[in-house]
C-alpha cells in the first residue's frame, strides 16, 4: 500500500532500506577499511583511526577469548563515552558476546540486579566505579573483570572529567589484585589481534539494552545484531545528503543509552565520520566542541536544547558548521526549536523512538517538511499506524496508541515471555504512547499512556501544560504530573524551573493567568512548585516518575 508519508521523504530517500544480513562489528570493520587513515575518536584531545580503533577491537576481542568468553555469553559495560567504550562495545561482539549496557551511574544495588537479571559474568568498568561493583562483590562473583582509568586515553594526565571531587575518590579506589581482574590497556598489550571468528546470525542477539524502569523493574530489550544494522542503515538512507568520511558527530549523549549508542557511535562510525566524544553533559564544553571540532551533527534531547538556549553569548559562537540536530528520546517543545534555530542559525530535525525499535522509528525530513511539533513520518521500512482500544487502526486525527513494525524491532525482553506477549503483537510493537497521525502521514505524540491524568473525570496530557509553561519567556524547564486530590481524585502539579534573569520577578499567579488564557480550566495547574532544577535520567530526560514518587513520599510523611 502506498502510505502517504512517502510522499513527504526527501528525494533519494528509500521507501524500503536494504540493509546487509552482517554482525554490528562490520560496520567499523568496513569504515576501517575505507577511511582507514581518518580519525574515528576524538576524545579530549586524544585521538584514534579507524584503522587503530578496529586493531584494538580486535585485540579486545582475542583477550576476552582468551579469557574463556563463550560466544552468547553477555558482557556488561560500565563505562562514560571514551575509546574504551567503543572497543569494549565492537571487541565483545566480535567476540561472539552479547553487550549489556551499563548505566555508570547505577548504585551498587542497581548494579546487582543488572548482573543479576543478565547473567553477566564479566563486566568492563571504569576504575572509579569498582567500590559500586565491590560492595556486591560477594553475591554477585565474576568469572572476569576488566578495568580501566579514563586517563589512558588522554594524551597527558590531565582529569578534567572527574575533577576534585573524584581526585579524592580516587585515592580511595583500591584495585584488588584477583587472578580475575585484568587491565584493559595491558590486555590490549599483550593480546594480537587475531580473534577467533565466531560466526554470527543477523537473528543472534547482540545486546541486552535495559528499559522501562517506569513500570517495575526494567526489563532487557533483545536487540539483535540485525535490529542493529538495519536501524543504522535506515538512517543513513534518511539523510543521503551527509558524506561518508567527512562528518563531525558530537557525541555528548551517552552510548550506554540506546540513542546515543545507535545515533552517536554506530551510525557515526557507519559514517565514516569523526566521532567527538564527551563523557559527561556540560553546556559550555558543548558549545566550545561544536566550534572547535566544527561539528556537522549533533544529536541531542530537548533538555541540552534548552541549555544552550540559555547558554551566554551563544549567537556569537561560530556553529554555522552544523548541517542537522536529531532531538529525540523526550518531546520537543516548540518554542525550544524555534529560540535554538534562532540563535544558532542551525536547524532541528524532531524524531522518535524507543529502546525496543533500536530506537529510531520517526523523523522529520532533513530537507523537505518539516511539522513543528511533530516527531515526522517513519524512516524507510519502518510501518506505524495508531491503533484504538480495541487494537484496530484509527483514521487520521484521532488519538490512540502507537504501533511500529520494522527490522529494527526488538526480539522480545530477556527472560519475560509474559511482557513479550503484552508488547509485540503480530509483528506490531505496541509503544505505549499515545499518538495521532495527520492527513499527510506525519505523527505526533500526544503523551505517555500512563502519565494520561484524569481529574474530575477529564483527560489531561501533561505534555499539552508543558507546551504552555514553556511558551512563557520566564520559563526554563517544566514538567507537569498529577497528584491525589480528594475532590477531582487527580489534579495537575506543576514543576517549573524559572531563566535565571527571571528568578524573583514571576509569581505563581503570573504563569496561572498565562496558562489560564491558554488552556482549558482543568487543564490549568492547582498546584506550582518552582525548582532550582528537575530531576533528569542519564539522556537529559526529565523524570516524570521521580517527581511523582517525591510526591508520594511527602504525602505519607504528611
Ligand atoms: P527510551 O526507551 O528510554 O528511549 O524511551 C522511549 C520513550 O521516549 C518513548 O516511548 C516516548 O515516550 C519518549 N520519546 C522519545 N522520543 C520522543 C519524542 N520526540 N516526543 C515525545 N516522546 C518521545
Amino acid at each position: 500500500m502506498q502510505r502517504p508519508w512517502y510522499a513527504h521523504y526527501d528525494p533519494g530517500v528509500p521507501h524500503e532500506v536494504e540493509y546487509p544480513e552482517v554482525p554490528v562489528w562490520h560496520l567499523l570493520k568496513e569504515s576501517a577499511e575505507r577511511y582507514g587513515d581518518l580519525v574515528a575518536l576524538d576524545f579530549l584531545g586524544h585521538r584514534l583511526t579507524y584503522r587503530a580503533l578496529w586493531e584494538s577491537v580486535q585485540r579486545f576481542a582475542h583477550a576476552l577469548q582468551a579469557t574463556g568468553l563463550e560466544p552468547g555469553e553477555r558482557v556488561a559495560i560500565m563505562l562514560p563515552n571514551s575509546p574504551q567504550f567503543v572497543i569494549a562495545f565492537y571487541g565483545t561482539l566480535l567476540a561472539g558476546g552479547v553487550v549489556v549496557n551499563t548505566n555508570p551511574m547505577y548504585t551498587p544495588r542497581e548494579l546487582a540486579y543488572q548482573l543479576q537479571d543478565s547473567g553477566a559474568q564479566t563486566l568492563v568498568i571504569l576504575d572509579l566505579l569498582w567500590p559500586r561493583y565491590a560492595e556486591i562483590q560477594n553475591e554477585h562473583p565474576l568469572k572476569t573483570a576488566i578495568t580501566t582509568g579514563i586517563q589512558d586515553y588522554l594524551p597527558f594526565p590531565k582529569n578534567l572529567l572527574f575533577p576534585l571531587k573524584a581526585r579524592r575518590e580516587k585515592r580511595w579506589v583500591h584495585l584488588p589484585q584477583y587472578p580475575w581482574r585484568h587491565d584493559l590497556k595491558t590486555l590490549l598489550k599483550r593480546h594480537a589481534p587475531t580473534p577467533t571468528p565466531v560466526p554470527t546470525d543477523p537473528d543472534d542477539l547482540a545486546l541486552l539494552q535495559y528499559t522501562g524502569g517506569t513500570t517495575g523493574r526494567p526489563k532487557g530489550a533483545m536487540l539483535t545484531h540485525r535490529n542493529l544494522v538495519a536501524n543504522v542503515h535506515q538512517i543513513l538512507a534518511w539523510a543521503p545528503q551527509l558524506e561518508r568520511g567527512r562528518e563531525v558527530i558530537l557525541c555528548v549523549l551517552p552510548f550506554f543509552h540506546v540513542y546515543g549508542m545507535t545515533v552517536g557511535m554506530n551510525y557515526g562510525i557507519a559514517l565514516g565520520a569523526k566521532l567527538v566524544l564527551l563523557p559527561r553533559f556540560e553546556v559550555k564544553e558543548v558549545v566550545e566542541a561544536l566550534e572547535k571540532h566544527k561539528v556537522t551533527l549533533f544529536p541531542g534531547v530537548p533538555t541540552l536544547y534548552v541549555a544552550v538556549n540559555n547558554f551566554p553569548g551563544i549567537e556569537q559562537r561560530k556553529v554555522d558548521t552544523l548541517k542537522v540536530c536529531n532531538s529525540g528520546a523526550a518531546p520537543l517543545p516548540v518554542e525550544v526549536l524555534e529560540e535554538f534555530e534562532k540563535r544558532t542559525g542551525a536547524k532541528i530535525a524532531e524524531g522518535y523512538g524507543l529502546t525496543e525499535a533500536s530506537p529510531v522509528t520517526h523523523s522529520n525530513p532533513v530537507h523537505g517538511t518539516r511539522k513543528k511539533g511533530s516527531i515526522g513520518v517513519p524512516l524507510p521500512s519502518v510501518d506505524a499506524q495508531v491503533l484504538g482500544p480495541d487494537g484496530q487502526p484509527l483514521p487520521p486525527g484521532q488519538i490512540g496508541e502507537l504501533a511500529v513494525k520494522g527490522p529494527n524491532i526488538m526480539k522480545g525482553y530477556w527472560n519475560r515471555p509474559e511482557e513479550t506477549q503484552q508488547a509485540l503483537k503480530n509483528g506490531w510493537l505496541l509503544t505505549g504512547d499515545m499518538a495521532r497521525m495527520d492527513e499527510d502521514g506525519y505523527f505526533y505524540i500526544v503523551d505517555r499512556k500512563k502519565d494520561l491524568i484524569i481529574a474530575g473525570g477529564y483527560n489531561i496530557y501533561p505534555r499539552e501544560v508543558e507546551e504552555v509553561l514553556y511558551a512563557h519567556p520566564a520559563v526554563k524547564e517544566a514538567a507537569v504530573i498529577g497528584v491525589p486530590d480528594p475532590y477531582r481524585g487527580e489534579t495537575v502539579k506543576a514543576y517549573v524551573v524559572l531563566k535565571d534573569e527571571y528568578r524573583g520577578k514571576i509569581t505563581q499567579a503570573d504563569l496561572e493567568q498565562h496558562c489560564r488564557a491558554h488552556l482549558a480550566a482543568y487543564k490549568v495547574p492547582k498546584q506550582w512548585a518552582f525548582k532550582t532544577e528537575l530531576p533528569k535520567t542519564a539522556v537529559g530526560k526529565i523524570l516524570r516518575r521521580a517527581l511523582r514518587e517525591a510526591e508520594a513520599a511527602e504525602e505519607e510523611q504528611a
